[in-house]
């Protein structure tokens, strides 16, 4: 047998219903419901144990919820709609993962960034409406189990899982197990202080952070300040969009290329960090913006990181944009997170 990750409990199911202290008992022959809340969208999916995706529906997220009822109730919907008649109570257990940060003790989202709620009580709902074991997980943390079990991280102790997408963020595998932090909120890497030239300021109230410059809802405001800084003056309003200027870059706009050796080193920065604070062997980058942009960001990235630590292997996810969603299952099947089964919803995050 091969490398087996640290975590995952598997035991012959014995009751479907069966579960003590934190360790799932279910097999991971039965299959789980995987949730992605997302701030633009809501995937949900029937995974089997294997990683098989059964069958996976989206919606748009809801755009004003008044109350976290409303997002509650969107979820249930898409869990009864995905179950098809089969009763939700006959899957091994659901896996939630979302962006933002967590408390994953408590099953609580936190300041989701797109989402104007302050808090959202998620697990201990759907605990109650459908009477199995929930699980919550940052969507970064969830995007590495994902790579650990069904993606490039498979066999590899020590990776990074970097998503650069409308955000940037961070999950590690050290030593074989995910690190978590406190509550669930580890290698918040956005939030790296990358810059001290332009010190735009990051959605979370502090300047110079990562994602601040190279986000996909950052690049355009640091596209403006370079070229206000730089007395580039450009026609048109493709500026305002990220794909509008790598498109523009494509093209061979005039200038631009100074733009993206700016991008380049900031981006070179962050994952400079991220290679000193986990000393990774392979770092996995995944979500929109690297996705659709490899062939530009990637050479940057290379030419400009610190050559401190050796360089680990830098590549593309292989998983479409998936990892979180796999990661979901793999939570739902008992991965130990030590953040309970949020079957009482207990408050425990001392
Ligand atoms: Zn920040």
């Amino acid at each position: 047998m091969g490398y087996r990750p640290h975590g995952l409990v598997v035991v012959p199911t014995v009751s479907r219903r069966c579960y003590h202290s934190g360790f799932l008992t279910y097999s991971t022959m039965s299959q789980v419901i995987a949730v992605d809340l997302g701030g633009t969208n809501v995937r949900v999916a029937k995974i089997s144990g294997d990683g098989v995706i059964e069958k996976k529906i989206s919606s748009l997220t809801p755009a004003s919820p008044e109350a976290p009822a409303d997002i509650v109730d969107f979820v249930i919907e898409m869990i009864r709609s995905i179950s098809e008649g089969d009763e939700v109570s006959e899957f091994g257990g659901i896996g939630v993962s979302v962006a933002g940060p967590v408390n994953s003790h408590r099953g609580m989202v936190i300041n989701p960034p797109n989402i104007a709620l302050p808090e959202i009580p998620l697990a201990g709902p759907l605990v109650k409406e459908f009477g199995i074991p929930v699980r919550l997980i940052n969507d970064c943390p969830a995007g590495a189990l994902g790579e650990m079990y069904f993606g490039d991280g498979k066999g590899c102790r020590d990776f990074v899982y970097i998503t650069i997408s409308t955000g940037i963020g961070g999950g590690v595998v050290a030593g074989g197990k995910i690190l978590l932090g406190r509550n669930g909120n580890a290698a918040e890497i956005g939030h790296f202080h990358v810059d001290t030239r332009y010190n735009l300021m990051c959605g979370c109230g502090h300047p110079g952070h990562w994602e601040a410059y190279a986000s996909g809802r950052y690049i355009p405001e640091f596209f403006s300040c370079w070229c206000l800084e730089n007395h580039v003056k450009i026609s048109g309003d493709w500026g305002r969009s990220a794909p509008g200027i790598f498109e523009a870059v494509r093209t061979g706009y005039p200038g631009l290329d100074d733009f993206m050796e700016e991008l380049g080193r900031i981006n070179a920065r962050g994952i400079s960090d991220v290679i000193v604070a986990y000393d990774p062997s392979r770092i996995i980058l995944d979500g929109s913006v690297i996705r659709n942009n490899a062939d530009l960001l990637l050479p940057l990235f290379e030419r400009y990181i610190d050559r401190f630590l050796p360089l680990p292997k830098i590549g593309i996810s292989r998983l479409n944009g998936l990892s979180p969603l796999l990661g979901a299952s793999v939570i739902a099947h008992g991965y130990d997170t030590a953040a309970g089964t949020f079957l009482t919803g207990a408050d425990n995050d001392t």
